[in-house]
């Protein structure tokens, strides 16, 4: 079980800018958009947000660019209830920005630009390593630079603090990295990029599973979208269904996922229930438009259970 206390975010920070179709553009082609939306995004923020409103007490690492776009996601994430102390300004810089595609079946694509995320640097990471060093667990993503979510796992991992990873996008990773890790929670995609096991079934996660054990993570967590996750700790696994919900858009499921995981298990509740309240947050977020304000507050995912 998780030790109580604060948590840290360690992550990206974007403007997502929105625009539903009826089906995706092909190269050369021009479609006309059915609807379009600015909101606040970023894995990092959407986390920090998700773990935020469910409950967690959590400072945020993060980079906005020096623009006016970047003080207003500032003020936000502090309503969001995170402390933004560790959310630096970065001057002659833009804060990053993705523009993301849904098409009708509420399917995206998304490209980015890295903007202030990519000056998130270990040197930075390392002026902020009091917050690490105080929180009980640190949660990181992959959208800032490599180098610095290393380096953000070793001060964790020097002070006892739990290290959980979410390994969005999916790339490849050392194992130096993922030895310093003590919980992942890759979707199907990132299972398979980190494991080389094609993740179609429950046979298939368990496999994979096992893969990211033998590097030397204790608890494995694979979402499985509509499907909900297959939990592996130790060598024993199970799929825990999610629920069953008319789905708007995907946006941020993974993200409200994870940040209200990790609020259910800094509050020490079991593993099980800790997942239940992750699916019922996620839930949520799925029938809902855009990142950030789709994810739930903690009233809507305690009435939701209910
Ligand atoms: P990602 O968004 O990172 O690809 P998944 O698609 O695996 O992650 O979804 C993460 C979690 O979001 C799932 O485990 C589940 O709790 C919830 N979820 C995703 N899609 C749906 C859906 N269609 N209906 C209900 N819950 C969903």
């Amino acid at each position: 079980m998780m030790k109580t206390g604060k948590l840290a975010v360690l992550g990206s920070i974007n403007a997502d800018h929105i625009l539903n179709l009826t089906h995706f553009p092909r190269p050369g082609e021009t479609v006309i958009g059915k609807q379009y939306q600015v909101a606040f995004g970023g894995k990092g923020a959407n986390q920090a947000v998700a773990a935020g409103r469910s409950g967690a007490e959590i400072a945020f690492i993060a980079c906005v660019g020096e623009d006016d776009i970047g003080e207003r996601i500032r003020q936000q994430l502090a309503k969001d209830r995170i402390d933004v102390s560790p959310v630096e300004v970065v001057a002659d810089d833009s804060t990053g920005v993705a523009l993301i595609f849904v098409n009708g079946e509420g399917e995206n694509t998304i490209g980015i630009h890295a903007g202030a995320n990519a000056a998130l640097t270990p040197a930075r990471v390392e002026k902020h390593q009091q917050v690490i060093a105080d929180a009980a667990a640190l949660l990181m993503q992959l959208e800032s630079p490599l180098e610095s979510v290393l380096a953000a796992a070793q001060i964790a991992h020097q002070h006892h603090t739990q290290v959980i990873l979410n390994p969005a996008p999916a790339t490849e990773l050392s194992d130096e990295l993922l030895s310093l890790v003590d919980m992942i929670t890759p979707n199907e995609t990132e299972a398979q990029i980190l494991t080389g096991v094609a993740v179609n079934s429950d046979e298939d996660a368990a496999r994979a599973a096992e893969v990211l054990h033998k590097k030397g993570i204790g608890t494995v967590l694979i979402t499985l979208g509509s499907r909900g996750v297959w939990l592996s700790e130790q060598g024993r696994g199970q799929r825990i269904p999610g629920f069953r919900v008319e789905a708007v858009d995907t946006i941020a499921a993974g993200d409200t996922f994870n940040g209200a995981l990790i609020t259910a298990l800094l509050e020490q509740r079991p593993m099980a229930e800790a997942v239940r309240f992750a699916h019922a947050a996620a839930a949520i977020a799925v029938t809902r438009r855009g990142a950030q304000p789709s994810v739930p507050w903690r009233e809507e995912i305690d009435s939701f259970l209910q």
